[in-house]
């Protein structure tokens, strides 16, 4: 299959247009988004939903989230929508969050992947609010081939998905750059299932309180609240570490990365502006380069693999306010090897 790349710089009438023409003869367009790009597909078309687990090798037990343009559309996709969704969509969409909401019977059992809930953003991005109110709903999950880092350029996108996908519209680099913070808005209090940029104290400020799920910063084996988070995500190909915050953390960095090229290895040490400058001369990509560490990661993680690294050392950072949603990604990235735990 070839795969048309369209700018939404240069031609966004004739991409947005030929992108909703996609999506209504039941294909997949991937488009960005202010947190990721997301792979599309209509989201009430079982049988488009079903192409996006084919083009990402995706487990059928993961769910995607059905990106809506209005609070109409949600609340026509939610068979409970409950006050705590309603004051968290009021506060924070359009934007990075994903609200767990009962499912109306009619969504496609592929999209919720059979559970009697569903994911609903409404994302902060031009382009993509505009491609919605042009196709309605979409259903996507990230536009990366299923374990790798989530795309952030739609050079990205291109990498895992041409030839597998007949439509890609760049928009650029995404704002943020981690995807969305998944919350479960059904009980007394809401629930965090993935960190993300809207932070667990953002969301106290407006619901009163707000629990960290299981399983955001440890391995969930068995069953857990959030499908996604069984999976192996985020990898790059060369092996990773993840080196836990601490006073030591610059000396560990060092003697980790020493030790691997030691042994005729390509390291390369994933790491803030100021731990970088600590590194002398050992090959570093930064991450906070644009702002916050999560913003730099998936990028870094693709990075290494194109330049051949083939031992990734990442720096930790306190796991509190924004550092959760970076934590969870390096950790699931590294595979739960962790090194310099105190
Ligand atoms: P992705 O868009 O690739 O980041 O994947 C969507 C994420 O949302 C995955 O981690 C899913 O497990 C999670 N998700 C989607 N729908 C649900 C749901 N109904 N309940 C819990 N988690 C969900
Ligand atoms: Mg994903």
């Amino acid at each position: 299959m070839e795969t048309k790349l369209l700018s939404l710089y240069s031609q966004r009438e004739e991409a947005l247009t030929a992108a909703a023409q996609t999506l209504a003869e039941g294909a997949l367009v991937a488009f960005p988004t202010e947190t990721v790009y997301g792979l599309g597909a209509c989201a009430d078309n079982a049988e488009a939903v079903r192409k996006i687990f084919a083009a990402k090798g995706r487990p059928a037990d993961n769910p995607l989230i059905v990106h809506v343009a209005t609070m109409a559309q949600a609340q026509a996709l939610s068979r409970s929508w409950t006050p705590i969704a309603q004051t968290l969509a009021r506060a924070f969409w359009p934007g990075p969050m994903s609200l767990i909401t009962a499912a109306v019977p009619s969504i496609p059992a592929v999209v919720t992947a059979g559970l009697d809930s569903v994911a609903l953003r409404m994302p902060d991005h031009a382009e993509a609010l505009a491609l919605i109110r042009l196709a309605g709903p979409i259903a996507a999950p990230s536009a990366n081939l299923s374990g790798r880092p989530s795309p952030v350029t739609a050079a990205h996108v291109h990498e895992d998905m041409a030839g597998r996908i007949p439509l890609i519209l760049d928009g650029g680099d995404c704002r943020i750059g981690v995807e969305s913070t998944v919350i479960d808005t059904r009980g007394e209090v809401p629930v965090i299932l993935r960190p993300g940029q809207i932070t667990k104290e953002q969301i106290e400020a407006v619901c009163g309180a707000c629990r960290v799920a299981d399983g955001v910063l440890t391995e969930v084996t068995g069953k857990a609240l959030s499908p996604g988070m069984l999976h192996r995500h985020y990898a790059p190909r060369g092996q990773a570490t993840l080196v836990w915050p601490s006073a030591q953390a610059q000396k560990t960095l060092a003697q980790l990365y020493d030790m691997a090229q030691s042994i005729g290895l390509r390291p390369v040490i994933l790491c803030a502006k100021a731990m970088h400058e600590a590194m002398g001369a050992r090959a570093c990509l930064v991450l906070d380069e644009q702002g916050d560490m999560a913003h730099g990661l998936f990028a870094a993680l693709r990075q290494a693999d194109e330049w051949g690294f083939d031992r990734v050392f990442i720096q930790g950072v306190d796991p509190a306010g924004p550092g959760l949603a970076y934590m969870n990604r390096a950790l699931r990235a590294a595979g739960f090897d962790v090194a310099g735990e105190t």
